[in-house]
């Protein structure tokens, strides 16, 4: 199945989307004033079927604005740097990546950071920056892994057992910040860096062999990416962070960025003021997020 949220007639409505008929329903009863409440139905492992029981009327696409599904992440958003040979080199060789100093390009363990909550934005929200903070902000378009099940020790055989759905995301980076912060904790976070949706898709509806990302800017494709095309594959990420701490549902991994990002280019070239932003994902939908800085 495929859910998310919209807004429609001044209400904000969770919905079930069927792509193939650009249609959505909207779902009432417990969850229809429900804060959070795609949320909700991955916590409480809400079925397709439960939710067919709660549809009550619906809407084409045309009719609603898409939101990010999960209106609140449980906690930071964790990411992945380097996860494609060929944009681990392109980083390294941009001068932009403050920690390689001639190490090899592609790492030897998953290099993990997270975006703050507050860094979320809508699929079709502008992404904003003040040009006096920051004059060198990249687009990478990525797939995101929603975590199903609170989790601990998971092994690489059962990880995507472990996974509720997937989602397209644009991990926005401030290349500058990236670089003289060191940490990439405040380059990757300001707020509207974080774009995502429109919809969750269900690991059984999107296995990962079918899961392919794509970026435009100003409709030039700029990024292709297969998802079996990572260093680190999801088990491997899933298998590594949940060593660590307990994956909670909910929990969104964006997986890395295929190589073409801004930096990649030559000369390199940064999102201006206007620039329209696209990232689809095969069954995930797109993201169009208009870049402003006023
Ligand atoms: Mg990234």
């Amino acid at each position: 199945m495929k859910i998310g949220r919209v807004s429609h007639q001044g209400r904000v409505r969770m919905v079930v989307v069927d792509e193939a008929s650009s249609r959505v329903a909207f779902i009432g009863g417990s969850l229809s004033n429900h804060p959070n409440p795609v949320q909700a139905v991955i916590e409480r492992r809400i079925t397709a079927s439960e939710l067919d029981a709660l549809k009550e009327g619906e809407a084409s696409f045309s009719e609603v604005g898409f939101l990010a599904p999960i209106s609140v992440p449980v906690r930071n958003i964790f990411a992945v740097g380097k996860n494609y040979t060929e944009h681990a080199a392109e980083f390294d060789k941009s001068g932009f990546n403050a920690t390689s100093s001639g190490a090899a390009a592609v790492p030897a363990f998953p290099q993990i950071f997270t975006k703050a909550t507050t860094s979320l934005a809508g699929p079709t929200d502008d992404i904003r920056f003040d040009p006096a903070h920051t004059a060198s902000v990249d687009y990478e378009g990525e797939i995101g892994v929603v975590i199903g099940a609170e989790c601990r020790n998971v092994a690489p055989a059962d990880a995507l057992g472990k996974v509720f759905g997937f989602i397209a995301l644009n991990d926005v980076t401030a290349r500058d910040l990236q670089k003289n912060h060191a940490q990439w904790f405040l380059g990757k976070s300001l707020d509207t860096f974080c774009p995502l949706g429109p919809w969750i898709s269900t690991a059984d509806e999107s296995p990962v062999e079918s899961l392919e990302v794509r970026t435009w800017v100003n409709g030039e494709l700029r990024q292709t990416g297969v998802l079996t095309d990572l260093i680190f594959d999801v088990p491997t990420l899933i298998a590594t962070l949940s060593r660590a701490m307990t994956l909670l549902p909910g929990d969104i991994i964006a997986t890395g960025t295929p190589v073409g990002v801004g930096i990649g280019q030559t000369p390199p070239k940064f999102l201006q003021d206007g620039d329209l932003v696209r990232v689809a994902v095969s069954g995930l939908g797109e993201l169009n997020n208009r870049v402003r800085t006023r």
